[in-house]
């Protein structure tokens, strides 16, 4: 594969100015599909970067606060605009730095524009109710006010989605907004910053400082004017976040990893449970919260269905995510490709039998980049890593039951809880599936890894802090509720 020989060096973003760090230092971030390629370098900022960016934030708060919803919402509107018309470029910057195929970014990228639009129109939704109160010549009423500057802290695996989910419902509750992308797909978030810039956003109110977790996402989290935390990501950083937010007294939402399960019941729809159990599990290399990766199927189709899911999987193609016949690009790093390698190799070392794929593949046109096959397990039990743990990456556990009672017990035995799905033809087995399954999202004949922009988004157990994502839902982490008694 050719690489880019001038590469671009992207700035920070604050009080509408684009800056470099006061660090001096910038971190490369690499194509995934072939690691001589750096698709760009972004800024490597430390404590004080994000000391301006708050103070910008602070600063931007009184007058951005002070505009009506429905004047907030015509700068979404145009950022809208801004980036569903940069959405082929932006689609191929997310492919060439982290992996996921150009359809799949693509789609990524107008769900950003989707979701601008919707946050845009909330602006116009009433947010407070009018309560009966006891004195009869008084007026009592709830108004919402915004939380003040939130700090956005985002991972890499969607990295235009969920930053704009973060920041368009923060933005239209009259919220500044300071964010901190993660740094393996920190270009394509410049290039969604430069869109609600293009569009007019005032000076302060949207600042980007990119740089590491450990510098710059630490730096936001303690820091005393940063009202309230979004963070998206990994168990173990989401949990250290949390701690340290409530220490302070800081407002913090949390939305972490996933282990998630679908069941195959005895009455299924074996052919549609095929494809949305392999495009649950291995979409975007299984590198989403979503993901499916414990596959629970009743004994009397176990067969049948291994079959068949096999007989797909074989057929799929690993390769460049710009290529149009990819299916499944790379792993997003070298570091997630070793990940995905040690439990293929621990899976089979605690007894579990690898039906298909988990190798390196390194022919002449993949040995640049972090692809594996994608694997499949049998004779997984409950209690081994590759069942409990999240592994991000292209990974299935076949698990045999006898029951429904049985499969949905195997599926809640788990510490995560974000999403699962049933494949059943049984109103029955659909209602107790609704009734027991302990996720946040609970779907029937549809594959574990699908959100709808208008609908709540989160997850049950360690896989979240509880909160929702989302839709009308998101306003609950971004403001608060003031009631108000008017006695005349
Ligand atoms: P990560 O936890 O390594 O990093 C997430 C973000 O936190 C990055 O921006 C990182 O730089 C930052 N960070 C790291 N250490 C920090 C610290 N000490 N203080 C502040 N910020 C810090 O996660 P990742 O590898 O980028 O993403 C993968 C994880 O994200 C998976 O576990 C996946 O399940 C989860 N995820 C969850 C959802 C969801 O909505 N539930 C969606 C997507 C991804």
């Amino acid at each position: 594969m050719a690489v880019q020989t001038q590469v671009k060096t992207f700035l920070n973003y604050v009080n509408g100015e684009w800056v470099e760090a006061s660090t001096n230092e910038t971190i490369s971030c690499i194509n995934p599909a072939n690691k001589h390629d750096v698709v760009g370098n972004v800024q490597k900022s430390g404590k004080e970067d994000v000391d301006q960016a708050v103070a910008a934030a602070h600063n931007a708060l009184a007058s951005w606060k002070k505009l009506s919803g429905a004047q907030r919402g015509e700068f979404l509107y145009k950022a809208a605009n801004i980036l569903e018309s940069r959405a082929d470029e932006i689609a191929e910057t997310m492919t060439k730095e982290m992996g996921k195929t150009l359809g799949e970014a693509k789609g990524e990228t107008l769900r950003g524009v989707a979701i601008l639009r919707y946050y845009a129109g909330e602006g116009m939704r009433k947010t407070g109710d009018v309560i009966p109160s006891s004195d009869s010549e008084a007026l009592m009423f709830t108004t919402r006010v915004p939380l003040g500057v939130v700090g956005v802290i985002s991972p890499w695996n969607f990295p235009v989605a969920i930053p704009v989910w973060k920041m368009a419902p923060g933005l239209i509750y009259g919220n500044t907004i300071v964010i901190k992308p993660a740094q393996e797909a920190a270009v394509t978030a410049v290039k969604v910053i430069e869109c609600l810039d293009e569009a007019g956003i005032p000076a302060g109110v949207v600042n980007m400082v990119t740089g590491t977790g450990s510098q710059v996402g630490q730096a936001i989290v303690d820091h005393p004017q940063v009202n309230g935390i979004t963070f998206t990501g990994s168990n173990q950083t989401g949990k250290a976040i949390g701690q340290a937010a409530l220490a302070r007294g800081a407002k913090y939402q949390l939305e972490m990893g996933g282990k998630n399960p679908v069941i195959i019941a005895a009455d299924a729809d074996l052919d549609l449970a095929v494809d949305g159990t392999i495009s649950g599990g291995l979409r975007s290399t299984g590198q989403k919260c979503t993901a499916t990766s414990r596959v629970i199927v009743h004994e009397d189709v176990y067969d049948a269905f291994k079959e068949k899911l096999l007989a797909k999987v074989r057929e799929l193609k690993v390769g460049p995510g710009l290529e149009g016949e990819t299916w499944m690009g790379p792993c997003s790093s070298e570091k997630q490709l070793e990940t995905v390698l040690s439990y293929i190799e621990k899976g089979q070392a605690e007894g579990a039998t690898l039906l298909y794929g988990g190798q390196r593949l390194e022919s002449p046109e993949t040995k640049d980049g972090f692809y594996v096959e994608p694997a499949v397990f049998e004779n997984v039990e409950s209690g081994m890593a590759i069942s409990q743990e999240e592994i991000f990456g292209p990974v299935l556990a076949l698990i045999k039951v006898g029951t429904l009672e049985e499969a949905i017990e195997m599926a809640n035995d788990v510490e995560f809880g974000l999403s699962a799905s049933i494949y059943t033809t049984n109103i029955s087995h659909m209602l107790s599936f609704i009734n027991d399954m302990d996720a946040g999202l609970v779907r029937i004949n549809a594959e574990t890894a699908g959100v709808e922009l208008q609908a709540p988004f989160g997850g049950m157990k360690q896989s979240s802090s509880h909160s929702r994502e989302q839709g009308q839902a998101a306003i609950e982490f971004y403001t608060s509720i003031k009631t108000v008694f008017v006695k005349g």
